[in-house]
């Protein structure tokens, strides 16, 4: 599938620590270790995560509870998984006032417009009635571009009126309609035009505030897109995200590409968010519940 296929330069680098695991024994293990190491850091895991897995690795050897090369390997899978399993749910709290809504933050170029597409798809096909909020209002063809999403998933959408309208009067105005006309859900697209500049932060709060005026409680989600071809530097930008607006979920894009999976593991982990979906190709079926366990499946061979 997509998303093994998109792992396989990561699972290359992890796979040279395979034949050494098959003649391994306890003398051998500081250069498995080292190897393995070595590898991680490859992978993007950062080396907070990587001292982890391995020191936690040495002293299950060490004490003798590992006692095969096989045993490793299986010790060294189950820590990943357990690195991606935290608190906090992965599937869409929506709620149960309608209508839900969903905001879209991240910076330009991660996959957003995309994403929100290939969401609405999903959530269509589930049965919701969605209505799609374009709320890139700095970028023109940013519009534009949703609209295209709207009329290949056959959502509505609700466009700016005016040109520079407020990214907050364009959300206000779709959760208004939404909430009239008895919409399930409404996704927020956002603009992501980086902050040095203007405050896209202030903004995004706005937009926030606006939903919420409208609806209590809402947004109920906030998700942000993250290249997952950018490797560890999603980090910084993640963590600024998240103290500003509350990040409530991750979407994780272009994973079938050269994804480095180690910064998967690494931003859930730093962040203590959880992954709720993962983009693997352009298509409108292309987006995928994460799942922690097809993920380690897919980086280890
Ligand atoms: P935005 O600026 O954040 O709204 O980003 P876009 O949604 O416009 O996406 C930027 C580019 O990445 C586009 O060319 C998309 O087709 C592409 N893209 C988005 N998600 C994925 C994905 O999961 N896989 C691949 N291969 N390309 C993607």
């Amino acid at each position: 599938d997509k998303l093994f296929s998109g792992f396989s330069k990561t699972r290359d680098n992890l796979a040279v620590i395979d034949e050494l695991l098959l003649y391994w024994n306890l003398a051998d293990t500081d250069r498995v270790l080292d190897e393995l190491e070595e590898a991680l850091l490859v992978s993007d895991f950062g080396p907070k995560i990587t001292i982890k897995i391995v020191e936690s690795l040495r002293e299950d050897i060490v004490a003798g509870k590992l006692k095969s090369g096989s045993e490793i390997k299986e010790a060294l899978k189950k820590n990943v998984l357990d690195l991606l399993t935290i608190e906090g749910k992965t599937e869409l709290q929506l709620g149960y006032r309608k209508p839900a809504v969903v905001m879209i933050v991240g910076v330009n170029g991660g996959g957003k417009t995309t994403s929100l597409g290939k969401l609405a798809y999903r959530l269509k096909n589930e049965g919701a009635k969605v209505l799609m909020a374009a709320g890139d209002t700095f970028r023109a063809a940013a519009g534009d571009q949703l609209e295209i999403w709207a009329e290949r998933t056959g959502c509505e959408i609700v466009m700016a009126e005016k040109e520079k309208a407020k990214a907050a009067t364009v959300i206000s105005q779709a959760v208004k309609r939404g909430k009239e006309q008895g919409y399930d859900i409404v996704l927020c697209d956002t603009s992501g035009r980086l902050h040095t500049n203007y405050s896209l932060m202030e903004e995004l709060i706005a937009c926030k505030k606006a939903a919420g005026k409208v609806m209590p409680g809402a947004p109920n989600e906030i998700l942000q897109v993250l290249d997952g071809t950018t490797g560890l530097n999603m980090l910084p930008q993640a963590r600024e995200f998240n103290e500003i607006v509350g990040i409530t979920g991750l979407i994780l894009t272009k994973l079938d590409g050269s994804a480095r999976g180690g910064c998967v593991v690494s931003v859930v982990n730093e962040l203590g968010i959880p992954v709720k979906f993962v983009g693997v190709g352009e298509s409108v079926e292309d987006l995928q519940p994460f799942d922690a366990e097809a993920f380690v499946n897919a980086i280890f061979s």
